[in-house]
């Protein structure tokens, strides 16, 4: 349980809601706090969207509700990990301290806990397009957020068709795709290879063009609102009686009623001070950007074979993906940008651009892929909001409003208690 510490420069207020982490999730909690007459205050160690936030593919995946963990995956990761070509990379040192959580994630690789899973996703990302709107809409933001089309490419129809759990997984929340085959997929986008002969096409689908500048368009939406940004790290919790009065940061306590924890891949020992274990890991991801292309395709597309995505940012290509376990603080790889290099290459012949920039970034990763969104239980006043792993950029407008409408005891038709953090509880 979190130490007593003594207060020194105390901010803050006791009506005040503080909430930690200025990623999506937490600057879109802050600003539907703020819009329901809350009196809010958004931190952040670093700014706006220093982490997972400002990297990402930049893709509104309203279909992304197939988790990972699909039946099979266990016996095809000894394969992927001494595939070059896999998009799965291991950082060996670390396979110690990831075997408890692995273990727990592969146990979640059943047709029924996929399905559950993918229940619980659905209302989280499937109207992204809609949430993203409602939240930035007639502000300085809104012109970041570009409704398009969502492809996913495959070599052929066969492969395309391979999975039918996650392809009834995907219609089920946004409908059936259109096929695209050969010729057709040409005259959609001449921009690929003929070595793909099959694309599935999601509509009403969307990019943020630049995640980073979006995110900290929205925060400066907040301050301009009357809300306050500090700059300042979390480090402990003041918490008199089981009820939570301040946060302990590094220039000083902040007095409040209610804290959100989104801190995204950094919330664990956060929430083990609050006396709740949360199996959450990093999986690291990468980002290759291509800085004027002389090839850019129509829409997003996912490169199926290599779990990456295409998508056409303002002067740039953004190829973004590949998973990597190996914790919080290992330095970045060399291997995964060089695996997005040549698979971009196969995917688009002909591509040339001027310069590149890289970059590694976490994704939180709960065992059960499903983000918490609710009270701690044993402390009153802490809400979590973290976990998005994959669909973070693409349901953080949406997981704002529902913890501003628990805070806020707005009733909602949702059941909230799949999201619950005391599932960890027991
Ligand atoms: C390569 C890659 C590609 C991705 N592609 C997509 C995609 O196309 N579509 C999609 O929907 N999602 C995608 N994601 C996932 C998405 O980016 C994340 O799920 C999402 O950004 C998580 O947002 P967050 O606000 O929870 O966390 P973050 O954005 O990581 O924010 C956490 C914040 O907490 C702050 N913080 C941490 N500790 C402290 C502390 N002690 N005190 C104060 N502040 C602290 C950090 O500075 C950071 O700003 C991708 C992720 C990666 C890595």
């Amino acid at each position: 349980m979190a130490e007593q510490v003594e207060n020194t420069n105390k901010s803050g207020s006791a009506d005040t809601i503080a909430v930690v982490g200025a990623g999506i999730v937490g600057v879109s909690t802050a600003l539907w706090l703020q819009r329901d007459g809350h009196n809010v205050v958004l931190m952040d160690r670093e700014g706006p969207a220093a982490g997972a936030s400002y990297g990402n593919g930049a893709v509104l995946a309203r279909c992304s509700v197939v988790p990972i963990t699909m039946p099979g995956l266990l016996s095809q990761i000894p394969g992927m990990l001494l595939d070059r070509n896999s998009p799965l990379f291991m950082r060996w040192r670390y396979l110690p301290k990831l075997l408890p959580w692995l273990v727990r994630y592969m146990a979640h690789c059943t047709t029924s806990e996929v399905k559950r899973i993918s229940a619980a996703l659905t209302p989280i990302v499937a109207d992204s397009l809609d949430q993203h709107f409602a939240l930035a809409r007639g502000t300085e933001a809104e012109k970041f957020i570009k409704p398009s089309d969502y492809l996913f490419l495959y070599k052929d129809r066969a492969t395309a068709m391979s999975s039918p759990l996650a392809l009834e997984l995907r219609s089920a929340a946004v409908g059936e795709p259109e096929i695209l085959e050969h010729e057709a997929l040409r005259a959609y986008d001449p921009a690929f290879s003929n070595d793909i002969g099959c694309a599935l096409r999601y509509p009403d689908h969307g990019y943020i063009e630049d995640p980073g500048g979006y995110v900290t368009a929205l925060a400066k939406v907040f301050e301009e609102q009357g809300g306050r940004f500090v700059k300042s790290e979390l480090v402990d919790f003041v918490i008199e009686n089981g009820t939570l009065t301040a946060l302990v940061t590094k220039s000083g306590n902040i007095s409040c009623k209610n804290c959100v924890l989104s801190t995204g891949a950094w919330s664990k020992p956060f929430m083990k001070k609050l006396g709740l274990d949360v199996p959450l890991e990093t999986e690291r991801g990468y980002h290759l950007e291509l800085i004027n292309p002389n090839i850019v395709p129509r829409a997003p597309v996912m490169v199926a074979s290599g779990r990456f995505v295409i998508t056409p940012l303002k002067g740039r290509l953004r190829l973004a993906g590949v998973v990597e376990f190996g914790g919080l603080d290992a330095p970045a790889s060399k291997a995964p940008i060089e695996l997005l290099r040549t698979q971009v290459r196969a995917a688009i012949p002909g591509l040339t651009w001027e310069s590149e920039r890289e970059w590694l970034g976490h994704r939180p990763a709960p065992s059960d892929s499903i983000p918490l969104l609710g009270p701690v239980p044993d402390v009153e006043g802490v809400y979590a909001a973290f976990g998005h792993h994959h669909i973070g950029l693409t349901g953080g407008p949406k997981s704002g409003r529902m913890i501003a409408d628990l805070i806020s005891g707005k009733h909602s038709n949702l059941d909230m208690g799949v999201y619950a953090p005391a599932r960890f509880a027991r």
